[in-house]
């Protein structure tokens, strides 16, 4: 499996704003916040992008979705935006899967 800077991260390697940690999960804060509240839930596991996920890692998104609750309630947040980009073309640029969180001010829809 891939290396990523989250790797790093997970590691312990670089630095980041660490809300909350379990066995599979990792949540920072986003280094480029696009929100008064930004962070990103990540599985330890390095599943490069959500559409290489497989039956096995079922259990896992279920798990980062209910990580993904906990910290934004941690957060303060009620109403809130979750983003996966899966690709290039969809502004993925760091090849680990990741949840955008993102809250604190409003959102319109569709998304840009
Ligand atoms: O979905 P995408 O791959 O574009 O998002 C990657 C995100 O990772 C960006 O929002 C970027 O700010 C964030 N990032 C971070 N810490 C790093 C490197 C990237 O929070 N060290």
């Amino acid at each position: 499996m891939s290396e990523t800077i989250f790797s790093l991260i997970i590691n312990r390697e670089i630095p980041a704003n660490i809300l909350y940690e379990d066995d599979l999960s990792l949540v920072f804060s986003d280094i480029n916040a696009q929100a008064p509240v930004h962070f990103l839930v990540i599985p330890k596991k390095p599943i490069p992008k959500l559409s290489d996920a497989t039956e096995d890692d079922q259990a896992l998104l279920g798990h980062l979705l209910l990580v993904a609750n906990k910290v934004a309630a941690e957060q303060g947040l009620t109403d809130f935006r979750l983003n996966v980009n899966n690709g290039a073309g969809a502004s993925q640029t760091v090849f680990h899967l990741h949840i955008h969180v993102l809250g604190g001010r409003p959102f319109s829809w569709p998304p840009g």
